[in-house]
């Protein structure tokens, strides 16, 4: 989608008489984007289908967030969207709303719908530089207009996540986080697990920044603690030349080279089997090999959601790195996806985005030896 025909607008701007909620001198001020999503849905009453709403629908139907006491703003995208129709331009528009208002708020909390929310949280991540505030996505499995729903109970966490401080008067989370049901998780190690469940977000290889129960209890000693390296900035420049290739038995030669030359595509997250092993088939390691000298980047990234690759562990990883496959270590394929995007979009040659994707740059993937 071109970025123009993505439309944001200030708090206020498209409906003035429904005012950002103000709070007192001292209050947290917190900026809410909402993009859509099933939190901000209605129902059609004749076929029960949902269809995106807009910001003051959402507002009507938690009155409680007055009660929170915080000084509100608020951008909404035009239209809401199912996050579905999420596209890099729609992540550039997110973070030019975060700069626009840095300075401005305590934090920020983006509402997305819970498909993608994970590549979202990813690509912010990547796109948002020396980051010192917190950034919090959530949304729901039910609307908020539902009588019995999560999304009310999702938004107000999510709200007081990003209003809280540690002992120093630091926000406490100082980066781009999910929250969602009862954890709290980095959101370039989130993915989606459940279409059903409250509880739909998971970190397979990170534990969890937070539990949120009785008490929200934050461990501070998981969280990420930008070294400062310098100024908050924004990279909104991600290239999409990025394709994923799922592999599976019976894939034939054919399919896999199609899938390699597709015009335009720089780069391939290559989903492979656990410990990150595909076929040693001499035309397979070839169509690999053949990639990469042609200058396309390969990163290995195993289907398991739990665990990452390991190449030496058995032959078949061997092969696959001595045909010039990256090993993604325990990157999420969403945090892969994103994270070539991004640095892409840096205009990097294939050595150094290779290279670069072997590093932790937002907390996004383990490094071997540098275990928990
Ligand atoms: N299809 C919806 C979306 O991702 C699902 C949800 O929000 O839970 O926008």
């Amino acid at each position: 989608m071109p970025s123009s025909s993505v439309h944001t607008s200030q708090a206020g701007a498209t409906s003035p008489r429904k005012a950002s909620l103000p709070g007192g001198s001292g209050a947290p001020r917190l900026l809410i984007i909402y993009t859509g999503g099933t939190i901000g849905m209605v129902r059609d009453p004749k076929t029960g289908a949902l269809a995106p709403f807009d910001f003051d629908h959402l507002v009507d139907n938690v009155p409680r967030l007055a009660r929170l006491g915080y000084s509100l703003g608020r951008v909404q995208f035009h239209p809401a969207i199912d996050s579905s129709n999420m596209s890099p331009a729609h992540w550039a528009a997110i973070a030019h709303a975060i700069e626009a208002s840095y300075a401005s708020y305590d934090g920020f909390v983006v509402l997305h719908g819970t498909d993608t929310m994970a590549y979202t949280a990813s690509a912010l991540s990547f796109m948002l530089e020396n980051l010192e505030k917190p950034v919090i996505v959530t949304g729901s499995q039910l609307p908020i207009s539902d009588i019995r729903e999560d999304g009310t109970t999702n938004l107000i966490t999510a709200l007081q996540i990003a209003a809280a401080k540690d002992e120093d008067g630091k926000p406490m989370v100082r980066e781009v986080a999910i929250s969602f049901g009862d954890t709290l998780v980095r959101g370039n190690r989130a993915t989606k697990a459940s279409s059903t469940e409250f509880g739909a977000f998971r970190s397979f290889n990170y534990p969890a920044l937070a539990t949120m129960n009785l008490h929200i209890r934050f461990r501070e000693e998981l969280l990420w603690r930008p070294r400062a390296t310098g100024a908050f900035a924004t990279h909104t420049a991600l290239d999409p030349a990025v394709s994923v290739v799922f592999l599976h038995p019976g894939i034939t030669e054919g399919s896999l080279r199609a899938q390699l030359a597709e015009p335009g595509i720089k780069a391939f997250v290559l989903r492979t089997y656990g410990a990150g092993n595909a076929p040693t088939t001499p035309w397979f390691i070839s169509a690999i090999a053949d990639a990469v000298r042609e200058g396309r980047i390969i990163v290995n990234v195993t289907q398991c959601p739990d665990g990452g690759v390991e190449e030496t562990r058995y032959d078949t990883g061997d092969a696959l790195a001595e045909a010039g496959a990256v090993s993604g270590y325990d990157l999420t394929c969403e945090a892969a996806v994103t994270k070539l995007m991004y640095l892409l979009g840096q205009g990097l040659s294939p050595a150094d985005v290779a290279r670069a994707m072997q590093r932790s740059l937002r907390g996004e993937l383990t490094v071997p030896g540098a275990e928990l």
